[in-house]
């Protein structure tokens, strides 16, 4: 019997993984509907139901170095959660090592791309149904709502980039006309196809490495209905797919957000557990030939 509770396959010690998952319990901040703080646990547990094997890159996981650092503890506020998910992040990178992250809600990515080593040239690709650029949201600076904004402010608006929006304020609208965060929406995708329009996301990053930031509902509900804020007219899994596969060969680190397991029959986190296995692949992969 599998050990459910890490990720499938994380069997390597840490000093040897090349791939660090690290689950972030943490949903205080979500606006609708909570119970992204399962998705960590939840997503490790479909981890299990894939094959190791994988037909596309003919890398076996088993082959691959992966580590479960587990769980954070539980935090009674984002600031909290932001300054030990950054110290805990911080000798990941300094290693050498790609961190996988599960949330928890999409409050849980900045921190993980502040712990980036000061200096490295790596951009985000950021991909949600939603512009989370709101300066503060319900008094918090650091809500789910906020998310894209705390990371510019690190990185500067050549280094981000959204895919899949389809739903924003006017507010977010108004004040990033003095900012120019670019962003492709979902309809925009759904038009050029997945393959040019990532390309053309990916102009804007003035990086070598690219970080990815999957908030799930990035994704039609019709696939992820799971999560806190589903929005329709979203990307398909295979989208987010080949966005993964595109950016793997540079990838810095992955963040899978807003998986809420309350509302799921194991289809949202089983596609996350997927799509956290595919980078892993993906970028192994790439590393095999460098
Ligand atoms: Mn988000
Ligand atoms: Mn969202």
């Amino acid at each position: 019997m599998p050990r459910l509770s890490t990720f499938a396959d994380a069997d390597s010690a840490y000093d040897d993984a090349r791939f660090v998952v690290l689950g972030v319990p943490f949903d205080r901040t979500t606006s609708f509907r909570p119970g992204a703080r399962f998705g960590p646990d939840a997503i490790r547990q479909e981890s299990w139901n894939f094959e190791t094997y994988d037909l596309e890159t003919g890398l076996d996981l088993a082959d691959v170095p992966i580590h479960d650092l587990g769980n954070m503890p539980e935090f009674g506020t984002a600031a909290e959660m932001v300054d030990a998910v950054r110290a805990q992040l911080r000798p990941v990178y300094a290693a050498g090592k790609i961190p996988i992250t599960l949330g928890g809600d999409h409050a849980c990515a900045p921190p993980c791309v502040e712990a980036l080593p000061d200096g490295a040239s790596v951009g985000v690709l950021y991909l949600d149904a939603h512009l989370d650029f709101r300066a503060e949201y319900l008094g918090d600076r650091r809500s789910h709502a906020c998310s894209s904004r705390r990371i510019l402010e690190k990185v500067g608006a050549d280094r981000i980039v959204v895919v899949g929006v389809r739903s924003v304020s006017r507010e977010e609208v108004d004040d990033n006309r003095g900012i120019g965060m670019p962003f492709v929406t979902a309809h925009e995708v759904a038009d050029e196809g997945i393959g040019p329009a990532v390309d053309r996301a990916l102009k804007h990053l003035n990086a070598e490495r690219v970080y990815v930031s999957l908030d799930i509902d990035a994704i039609d509900p019709a696939y992820a209905p799971a999560t806190g804020t589903p929005e329709p007219f979203g990307l398909t899994p295979r989208d987010v797919k080949v966005a993964i596969d595109r950016v793997a060969p540079r990838l810095a680190g992955l963040d899978i957000m807003e998986v809420s397991p309350p509302w799921d029959r194991g289809n949202t986190s089983g596609l996350a557990a997927r799509l956290a296995r595919e980078a892993i692949l993906r970028a192994a992969a790439a590393q095999r030939r460098a």
